[in-house]
């Protein structure tokens, strides 16, 4: 991996001693994660389950494990996936040798996972021995016209319990391992994506814990652990305050706030967005600078009403903006703890971050 030296790491140094925000970054790899570290992050804010699965070994079992009605069959396609699970999971722990971890749950647009062509249909009915007309209709009635806004997150976990189970049992069990490995305690993080109501939360949290217990038992060892939601839809930020009460940190997700507030498809953006800003009609790109007056305000709201609950709750932010300059001088001025972004970004973070303080300190002596 890179490594800042000289001037460079002098004045990064400085920089470290002057900002109050800690600095996290997105990162799902091993590799990812020294780059990061690198960098000089501090943990990561966001490993992103869903690309995980896509690699020529797993992403049949994720096929069958949606595709088929049988039970033993899911379940032998989950116990497929957990093992690789476990595994990336340890990596990243091992990685990071005791700083903070945030795994994120399955988040995936759904059509993203089905079988799309016929060979891929064939070799899901070969696989589950079924009838491809069967699997055909199944897969069918599973697309969706607007997937980012369909059967994704939470919603997911909450009508397939089992893969989030899955999922949580491979992060405990991780830990467990990895904190013997580095020799030092493991405390996941564990963060629940596309929340919208507290009930949601309060499910898929007690499901959660349900599973971590159970290994705990399994293991007869003790395991601290974190579990928190994504404020990435308006209405988690419109009513964090009950929403905290199931939550013990926050990680706004300003990429899917930004999506939602403006009504406005992040993958298609780029068709018009800039001719928006070439107009002045949007200063800058909302889903690289945060909008202080839109989204910034759902994030400042989310912030007071979740700490209104819980007095200085935890709190980050892992959307684009996090490795953006002047929105990072707006996270801390509404008293985010961390930003979490690109391993590349981390270093301009970090000092937009001690820049960020520094004129918070110079007003304030002003
Ligand atoms: C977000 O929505 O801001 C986020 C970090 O999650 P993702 O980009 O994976 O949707
Ligand atoms: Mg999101």
């Amino acid at each position: 991996p890179p490594v800042l030296s000289g001037d460079f790491a002098t004045l990064m140094g400085w920089a470290d001693d002057a900002r109050r925000l800690r600095v996290r970054a997105n990162a799902e790899t091993i590799a990812d994660a020294e780059t990061a570290l690198s960098f000089g992050a501090e943990g990561i804010g966001l490993a992103r389950t869903e690309h995980m699965f896509f690699a020529p070994e797993r992403i049949g079992h994720v096929r069958q494990m949606i595709m088929t009605e049988n039970p033993a069959l899911r379940a032998r396609a989950i116990e497929a996936l957990q093992q690789f699970q476990r595994d990336d999971f340890i990596g990243l722990f091992r990685t990071m040798a005791g700083l903070p971890v945030t795994i994120r749950l399955l988040d995936p647009p759904l059509h993203e996972f089905l079988p799309h062509g016929e060979n891929e249909l064939a070799d899901v009915a070969a696989a589950l021995g079924e009838n491809i007309e069967v699997l055909r209709a199944r897969r069918d009635a599973l697309s969706e016209s607007n997937p980012m806004l369909g059967h994704r997150g939470c919603r997911l976990g909450i009508t397939a319990p089992e893969i989030y189970a899955m999922q949580v049992r491979a992060i405990a069990q991780a830990a467990i391992r990895a904190a013997e490995i580095v020799g030092k305690p493991i405390v996941p993080e564990i963060m629940i994506p596309l929340v919208a109501t507290e009930e949601e939360l309060k499910r898929t949290r007690a499901a959660a814990e349900e599973t971590i217990k159970a290994v705990i038992a399994e293991e007869g060892v003790e395991l601290k652990y974190d579990i928190g939601t994504m404020i990435e839809l308006p209405r988690a930020a419109l009513t964090a305050e009950h929403i905290a009460h199931e939550a013990d940190f926050f990680s706004f997700g300003t990429n899917d706030l930004t999506q939602t507030t403006l009504g406005l498809s992040r993958d298609d953006a780029a068709s018009f967005l800039p001719l928006y800003v070439e107009k002045g009609i949007l200063p800058r790109d909302p889903f690289v600078s945060i909008d202080q007056e839109g989204v910034g305000a759902l994030v400042r709201m989310g912030v007071t009403k979740g700490r209104t609950t819980r007095p200085g709750m935890k709190m980050g932010i892992c959307g684009e903006h996090g490795g953006d300059p002047d929105s990072i001088a707006f996270f801390e001025s509404i008293g985010l703890d961390y930003v979490s972004c690109s391993p590349f970004r981390v270093p301009v973070a970090r000092l937009a971050a001690a820049q960020a303080a520094l004129q918070k300190r110079e007003k304030t002596i002003a």
